[in-house]
Formats: C-alpha cells, sequence, structure tokens
C-alpha cells in the first residue's frame, strides 16, 4: 500500500501519519528525515545534496528527486510506504510517478485531510508565551487561568510574530495555491481520497483507515 498524504499546516498531518504507519506497519517517508539520513550515511544523492546544503542553497528538484528515489528503493519500502511533504510539485510528482514504474509500483491512494481555514487559524494563532519566563499556552488548547497572564509567575503573554494572524493567513494560502495543482493531477488518475480533519482525532483516524481498507 503506497499512500501520500497532504493536509495544510494545523490539521494533525503528522500525527495521523503516525498512528497510520503504526497501523499498516509501513515506514513514514518525510522528505525532510530522508535527506537528513542520505546526507549522513553518504550516499551518492546524500553527498551530492550536501554539496548544496553546506553552501546554503537550494537543492535541485534532481537531487530531491533522487534522494526520495534511493529511499523507496530500501527494503523497508516493499510493503508499502506512506509519503509525506513530497511532491510538492507537478515535475516532482511525474518525476515520482516514473521513478515508481520503474520499480513496478505506483501510488495507491493520496490522503487530502480537509480542515476550514477559519479553525486552522484558530489552532495556528493561538499559542501565547510568556514574556518573563518562556512558558507557553495555547488560548483554544491550553488557555492560562487568567487571560493573558502566566500561570506560573504572572508575566504577561504575548503572540509570536510568525504566530499573526497575517502570517498563518499567508502561510495557509501559499498551501491551498501550491497543492492545487498535485490535487488536480491526482484527481484525474482518481487517486484522491478526501477526509474530513474537523473530526475528533481518533475518528479522523479511523476514517483514513477505513479508507485505505476499501471500506468506505
Ligand atoms: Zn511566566
Amino acid at each position: 500500500m503506497n499512500i501520500l498524504f497532504m493536509g495544510p499546516p494545523g490539521a494533525g498531518k503528522g500525527t495521523q501519519a503516525e498512528r497510520i504507519v503504526d497501523e499498516f506497519q509501513v515506514p513514514h517517508i518525510s522528505t525532510g528525515d530522508a535527506f537528513r539520513a542520505a546526507m549522513r550515511q553518504g550516499t551518492p544523492m546524500g553527498v551530492e545534496a550536501k554539496k548544496y546544503v553546506d553552501q546554503g542553497l537550494l537543492v535541485p528538484d534532481e537531487i530531491t528527486n533522487g534522494i526520495v528515489k534511493e529511499r523507496l528503493e530500501q527494503s523497508d519500502c516493499d510493503k508499502g510506504f506512506l509519503l509525506d511533504g513530497f511532491p510538492r510539485t507537478i515535475a516532482q510528482a511525474e518525476a515520482l510517478d516514473g521513478m515508481l514504474a520503474e520499480m513496478g509500483k505506483r501510488i495507491d491512494h493520496v490522503i487530502d485531510l480537509k480542515v476550514d481555514r477559519d479553525l486552522l487559524l484558530g489552532r495556528l494563532t493561538g499559542r501565547r508565551i510568556c514574556k518573563s519566563c518562556g512558558a507557553t499556552y495555547h488560548v483554544l488548547f491550553n488557555p492560562p487561568k487568567v487571560e493573558n497572564v502566566c500561570d506560573k509567575c504572572s508575566g504577561e503573554l504575548y503572540q509570536r510574530s510568525d504566530d499573526s494572524e497575517e502570517k498563518v493567513g499567508t502561510r495557509l494560502d501559499e498551501y491551498t495555491t501550491k497543492t492545487a495543482p498535485l490535487l488536480e493531477y491526482y484527481g484525474k488518475k482518481e487517486l484522491v481520497r478526501e477526509v474530513d480533519g474537523q473530526q475528533d482525532i481518533d475518528q479522523v483516524t479511523s476514517d483514513i483507515s477505513s479508507l485505505l481498507r476499501g471500506q468506505a
């Protein structure tokens, strides 16, 4: 079972991915981890990638694709894999299809975790930090006893500029813009399975699991 996971920041993609790889006993492949491992192990592509990373340069697509290919060729992917954070562009998606075809494989399911923009904004802008002791809170998930006051030291709480509605909104819009063509690409192949990510966390896992098992 070869799975591709997509979902906006704050949708709980990481948590769901961990649960699904546990259940289906396939490796969770994120490009960040694959890069770090390839560079550490000094694989041919890892060595190439390191030249760019060490100079602070953007790694070209063919090397990124090569890193993914090296990872997918490892034996733990024989039973399947869950790919997360790749592909990010149509060119990468086409490259992925090509390398999988060479291995006699293909993507079976693209899980698209859907969460309302307003809900994501609430989750992603809710973090508050104490100016005095650095304790972190969340206005929805972990609020202080008194609004804007630290429980531990009575210090004042503030919001990081990265967590502002404007910055978070930009990130969410970028995600939507970038992934829309990919969803269309996989949509044409009838691989996209939409999952309501606004439900209870266990229900989301259960929905994904049913879809992957062909029971939904
Ligand atoms: Zn404090």
